[in-house]
């Protein structure tokens, strides 16, 4: 059973750029004749912005993009990710960690996403500052998958990396250990999502592989660029989907995954934009590339 999903961070509308992870997995999931689920990742709370999952949620009725089953909020979910945590924390894989972002950037190497953290803590805290995070333990996470559309992939976590945040000392869970709890307990079999996150699929597998949890199979789609050649995104002030007239952006997103949708098929109903787009979808069709240029 092929079960998908498409997890939106509530900090915004839906731009092109979600929307095409949005439409990715749903045609997949769908295509595949499984079920496609919906979580809301409303964590980072100083981020999240309100009304924004609302938003989202029309965006995708009006898209007539449905979701199986209940939709599963972050949120909600403080019980299963403190679980988790003392799930590692007695196999020893966690420690708490005191040093400043400032003196980590002095200290370390650059990483694929920042610095590397240096292991300063792994021994114990030093000085008697409190501690300002928790890390997990990266010794020995050397981690390769296949991704349905990128290819092989593989990465030393503790190199690239370094011990990494799993939950900060004021309580808020990161997005890693979050996504990892989550995708186990809604039961997801594929994960289709931007490949933004592509380099952070090694340090979830690790995590799974630590709380004995299945790996999903994953496919990253490649990232929309704006013309000034950066990822479309809140930050770069993309603009929100107009859901009065999904098929335009149904249109663009279904040629920017590569599937190439006759130009007539712009002035058809949504209704039938779809029916096409059930029958010719092919994963196969999208660009293995990280990034790609928004059409519009
Ligand atoms: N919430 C993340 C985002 O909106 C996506 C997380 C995921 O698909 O794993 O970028």
């Amino acid at each position: 059973m092929y079960r998908g999903r498409f997890a939106p961070s509530p900090t915004g509308p839906l731009h092109f750029g979600s929307l095409v992870a949005a439409v990715g997995s749903y045609l997949e999931a769908r295509t595949r004749g499984g079920e496609w689920l919906l979580r809301m990742e409303d964590l980072d709370t100083p981020r999240t912005m309100p009304g924004a999952a609302d938003a989202i949620l029309r965006c995708l009725e009006a898209f007539g993009m449905g979701w199986d089953g209940a939709i599963l909020y972050q949120s909600t979910r403080a019980d299963a990710y403190r679980d988790a945590l003392a799930q590692l924390a007695a196999h020893d894989m966690l420690y708490p960690c005191n040093c400043s972002r400032r003196e980590i950037a002095d200290s370390a190497v650059q990483g694929i996403d920042g610095p590397v953290y240096p292991g300063t803590c792994r021994g114990g805290l030093r000085g008697n500052r409190d501690a300002r995070a928790t890390r997990v333990r990266t010794q020995g996470a050397f981690i390769s998958f296949r991704d349905d559309l990128q290819g092989e992939m593989a990465q030393d976590v503790e190199q690239a990396v370094g011990d990494f945040i799993v939950a900060r000392a004021d309580g808020l869970i990161a997005y890693q250990l979050a996504v990892v709890v989550d995708d186990a307990a809604q039961g997801i079999t594929d994960v289709v999502r931007g490949a933004d996150l592509l380099d952070s699929t090694p340090r979830q597998i690790w995590l799974q592989r630590l709380l004995a949890l299945p790996s999903p199979r994953h496919a990253h789609l490649p990232v929309a660029l704006n013309a000034q050649g950066e990822k479309m995104s809140k930050q770069t002030r993309a603009a929100a989907i107009n859901y009065a007239h999904p098929v335009p952006a149904l249109f663009d997103a279904l040629q920017f995954l590569g599937q190439d949708p006759p130009a007539a098929l712009r002035c058809e109903p949504l209704a039938d934009v779809w029916g096409w787009a059930g029958a010719h979808w092919r994963l196969q069709r999208v660009a293995p590339a990280r990034t790609a240029q928004y059409p519009g």
